[in-house]
């Protein structure tokens, strides 16, 4: 049984890499019968803000994979870290230095003119017999922890295997500040112990933090999860992904027509893999998913594959779903009596819930302009003709219903009249919806009925395509 944490820094909106590390965590945690946590890094006040939460939450809201605990925000739990840095400090696993910041650049500068890393004296670490300096009564310490200064520190990666740190590149490093907030290394492995987590996934960028957490984790006598470090979401070049390839706000995914479960199987692809299989279903992942199986190389960001899983999860869910998603873009189309043969239709061609609105609003309403560079290309001489011929063909025949039947009419009309299909396609194609890029000609005749087909091809023809004449 495995718990598992997402622990964003809302310094930002919640990003697709972040929905992935939080993604693989929830499918590990759920498969294994445990449980996924949420906790809110938001101890650097300065950079958090209130909306950035929002947004996180938001966006889990909307992926659908709920914190198993009530969400945990590390900016209320401040009391708690300074619990364990009294016992740390009682203990003597961490000490006060008065190092003040003209004595740390000083060091800093001999180190770099000795062009040695830069690391901590130990002026201030306690040893036996060691003097320590005068206390300067200027100066607020800091807390350091009393890091080991040799052997090695090693964990097992689920990714990366086998981890080896030299423990004296640890340091001695800060874990409380002058003003007495814990930093980061020190209040995540409070928190992943309190938390109970048995394993933590995260991105490889966090790598070099674990010997330090791991330090924390020692001095404190608690276990040490698990660690997946997954490599990052590269663009297709290979390069950190920009916001230009898709780094963006997860909920921009929602406002440019994507399907939470198309976003979800996409990533859940992008560093994992089972055989050759792409689609996913939710069931489907948690059935396979295996974070031991996460692969060692970065992946790559894939925009056609993307928008592929979507146009399949658009044909693939109900007309209902649908009808209710597309309210979000200010689509209404319940209630309306074409709603099955609409969304039948127009859920075929459409790669994001944009473009269904688009094609729904191009068959449903009238249109008023035409599609300039269409109209030019195929409203010919003797076109209006043609048109006024087939618009009597179909007064002729005004009870058919069903494209079959439309077509059935329509052929011989070709064929008698000698013309090709896009000849009189296209120009019915611009009637109907305004543009040439639409679906089958008998289908939206279905769809709109003859009647309304008639109207709609005498408008255009009335106004010569809005054509200058
Ligand atoms: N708060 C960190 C971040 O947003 C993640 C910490 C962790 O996963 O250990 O990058």
């Amino acid at each position: 049984m495995a718990i598992t944490r997402f622990a964003p820094s809302p310094t930002g909106y919640l990003h697709i890499g972040g929905l992935r590390t939080a993604l693989y965590s929830y499918l590990w945690a759920k498969k294994t019968g445990g449980e996924f946590k949420l906790r809110i890094e938001d101890t650097d006040n300065a950079r958090n803000n209130e909306d950035a939460v929002k947004a996180i939450l938001e966006a889990f809201e909307w992926v659908g994979m709920p914190s198993d605990c009530e969400i945990e925000y590390q900016s209320k739990r401040v009391d708690i870290y300074k619990k364990y840095i009294n016992q740390l400090l009682e203990e003597g696993k961490a000490y006060k230095c008065y190092m003040s910041r003209d004595e740390l650049d000083a060091l800093r500068a001999k180190q770099e003119a000795a062009k040695e890393n830069p690391r901590y004296d130990g002026t201030w670490r306690p040893e036996d017999g060691k003097v320590l300096p005068d206390i300067p009564s200027d100066i607020e310490p800091v807390i350091r922890i009393k890091a080991p200064q040799e052997g090695t520190i090693n964990f097992e990666d689920g990714v990366k295997g086998s981890m080896s740190f030299d423990a004296n590149q640890v340091d001695d490093f800060v874990i409380a500040r002058a003003n007495g907030m814990p930093i980061y290394n020190f209040v995540v492995a409070i928190d992943d112990h309190l938390m109970e987590m048995t394993d933590v996934l995260r991105g490889d960028d966090h790598l070099s933090n674990t010997p330090k957490q791991i330090v924390i984790y020692n001095a404190l006598g608690f276990d040490v999860p698990k660690f997946y470090h997954m490599p990052m979401i590269n663009n297709p070049q290979g390069k950190k992904l920009s916001k230009r390839d898709g780094a963006m706000d997860v909920m921009q995914y929602k406002k440019d027509g994507y399907l939470p479960e198309a976003l979800l199987n996409f990533l859940v692809r992008l560093g994992w893999s089972n055989g050759d299989q792409e689609i996913f279903s939710m069931d489907e992942m948690l059935e396979l998913f295996d974070p031991n199986n996460i692969n060692k190389s970065a992946s790559a960001y894939n925009q056609e594959k993307l928008d592929w899983l979507n146009a399949h999860y658009i044909k693939n869910v109900t007309n209902q779903r649908l009808a209710n998603d597309l309210k979000f873009y200010d689509c209404e189309i319940e209630g309306h009596d074409k709603k099955e043969m609409v969304l039948d239709l127009c859920k075929e061609r459409a790669n994001t819930l944009l473009e269904l609105k688009n094609a729904i609003e191009n068959i449903l309403t009238t249109p008023d302009a035409y599609e300039v560079k269409g109209s030019k290309k195929f409203v010919k001489e003797g076109t209006i003709k043609m048109l006024e011929a087939y618009v009597s063909l179909l007064q002729d025949n005004k009870d058919l219903h069903t494209p079959v039947d439309i077509e059935n009419i329509t052929k011989p009309f070709i064929s008698e009249n000698g013309l090709k299909f896009p000849q009189l396609f296209q120009p019915i194609r611009i009637s109907l919806t305004g543009g040439t890029n639409a679906p089958s000609v008998y289908d939206i005749i279905a769809v709109l009925g003859i009647e309304e087909t008639i109207i709609r091809i005498e408008k255009a023809i009335s106004v010569n395509f809005n054509k200058e004449a």
